[in-house]
């Protein structure tokens, strides 16, 4: 498989090196230059998750290019076995286990080691990384903002690894107690957590500045694995497969709902019905910060304020990998992309033309929910069904039901994305329903363990200098 720039300026490359260069030279994104067939459902049934995450995923691995040994940089067998290893630690024998909530099916995500859906195609991500850079005898450091899942997420699935040194950068006393503990509480000596005297956003400026240093960027090897990393997409289309596999035993049509920030889950989803499998639609469900309901729904592309909301995840008002889905509506031409973008960076805002949004709507669905709305669907679903709900999981539920209100159809099954557990955002839960969430026995001692982190200013310099001293702590 290679890969081309969703802005069409950039040379294509094959699976390892996309997987460690994150953004394309050209400001692009990766996608695969043509997409795999997916094998016919009957002959997926019955796998285990990894056997399946194996058939799946290793279309876009294999590569045509061999390494200077004339082995491919990764085998079959190599995937496989990095496959399996990535699930080891998820405490359902399932790995994402699908279960019915009312009229609904949950897609539950949360079992991995830090209780959110980035564990599923992170702790994967990890070992391909450590696998590449084994094989060329290099090594990177991996630079992150986080307002909360993706830090711990990325701590995790690096700690121990000799090659990578990760560095997250996560807004001072604006992530949840839990969240900031699954970062400072982390031994690994390549894992640094940094408490940053600004917003989630002040973050991400910095780190995107970071990059932006040439210079910098060159000598301590800067790599990225937030969510625009395709290694992370590719992941997570595994599970749309194997919960349909699940919910529609004769193979027919199945509706996703997915809350979403960055776009990156949901366009997984896409990925699996463009491979073939039987996905009627996906729904988009977003807080208030709603900009992915309001272009799908009206053609309105234009950013508001971000605000903070109990879905803290989704708080996001650029979501950087729209633009793979708009590169394929666009028909693939890069220019289409870079100028529709152009405006949209501009000016702040950009209508989407009628007929690109008639396509855009063939798949997709859209709705959002305010911070009551989610409460009260936490509420209603632990007094229904006693089941605990986090804040994310909630808007995706609650925007669910309104859809089949608006269109009852009894027969395709509705399948819910539960992004997150609820004992991430035990406040939020427990203003929803009065139920106070325990946190999973293998997280026993997080809330005793000593924190370690540095912390600094919001100013690149200091970022630099910090980066630059964890390297030659290291060497
Ligand atoms: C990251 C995250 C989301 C949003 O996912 P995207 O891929 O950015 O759309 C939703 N819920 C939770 C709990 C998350 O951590």
């Amino acid at each position: 498989m290679r890969y081309v720039s969703t802005r069409g300026e950039a040379a294509s490359l094959g699976f390892a090196d996309v997987l460690l260069t994150g953004l394309a030279p050209d400001g692009g994104l990766f996608v695969p230059e043509t997409w795999p067939e997916l094998a016919p459902l009957d002959e997926l049934r019955g796998l285990s998750y990894p056997e399946l995450a194996v058939e799946v995923m290793w279309p876009f691995v294999e590569a045509p290019d061999v390494g200077s040994t004339g082995e491919p940089e990764i085998t079959r067998e190599d995937f496989s076995r990095m496959v399996h290893d990535s699930y080891t630690d998820f405490d359902s024998p399932a790995i994402c286990p699908v279960r019915p909530l009312g009229d609904l099916w949950l897609l539950e995500l949360f079992h991995g080691p830090t209780l959110a859906f980035k564990d599923v195609a992170l702790q994967l991500v990890g070992r391909l990384f450590d696998h590449v850079l084994t094989a060329r005898g290099s090594s990177v450091t991996i630079l992150g903002a986080t307002s909360g899942d993706t830090g711990s997420a990325a701590m995790d699935a690096f700690s121990g690894l000799s090659r990578a040194q990760c560095v997250i950068l996560f807004p001072d006393g604006r992530t949840s107690d839990i969240q900031r503990r699954q970062m400072t509480t982390i031994a690994a000596p390549n894992c640094h957590a940094v408490a940053v005297d600004g917003t989630f956003d002040d973050c991400q400026d910095l780190v995107k500045a970071a990059f932006g240093d040439e210079e910098f960027r060159t000598e301590v090897g800067l790599s990225a694995v937030n969510s625009i990393n395709w290694g992370r997409v590719m992941a997570q289309v595994v599970y749309y497969v194997s919960a349909h596999l699940e919910v529609s035993p004769e193979g027919t049509e199945v509706d996703f709902c997915v809350p979403t920030g960055n776009f990156g889950n949901v366009l997984a989803g896409w990925v699996a019905k463009r491979m073939g499998l039987p996905i009627r639609r996906l729904v988009v469900a977003s807080n208030r910060n709603d900009i992915l309901t309001r272009t799908i729904n009206d053609g309105d592309m234009s950013t508001n304020e971000v605000v903070p909301t109990t879905s803290p995840s989704m708080d996001i008002q650029v979501s950087s990998n729209f633009e793979r889905l708009l590169f394929e509506v666009l028909g693939r031409d890069g220019s289409a992309v870079s100028a529709m973008l152009g405006e949209f960076r501009g000016d702040g805002s950009v209508t989407v033309p009628s007929e690109i949004l008639d396509r855009i709507r063939a798949d997709f669905d859209a709705g959002r929910l305010s911070d009551d709305g989610a409460a009260d669907v936490i509420e209603r679903m632990h007094e229904d069904h006693g089941v605990l709900l986090d804040p994310h999981s909630a808007v995706g539920v609650g925007v669910a039901e309104r859809i089949l209100a608006r269109t009852p159809d009894g027969a395709t099954p509705m399948v819910c994305l539960a992004t997150a557990h609820p004992a991430k955002f035990p406040d939020a839960v427990f203003a929803a329903s009065g139920v106070r969430p325990t946190l999973p026995a293998k997280l026993g001692d997080l809330l005793e363990l000593p924190e370690h982190f540095d912390h600094v200013p919001d100013d690149l310099d200091r970022v630099e200098e910090l980066v630059r001293r964890v390297l030659a702590v290291r060497d």
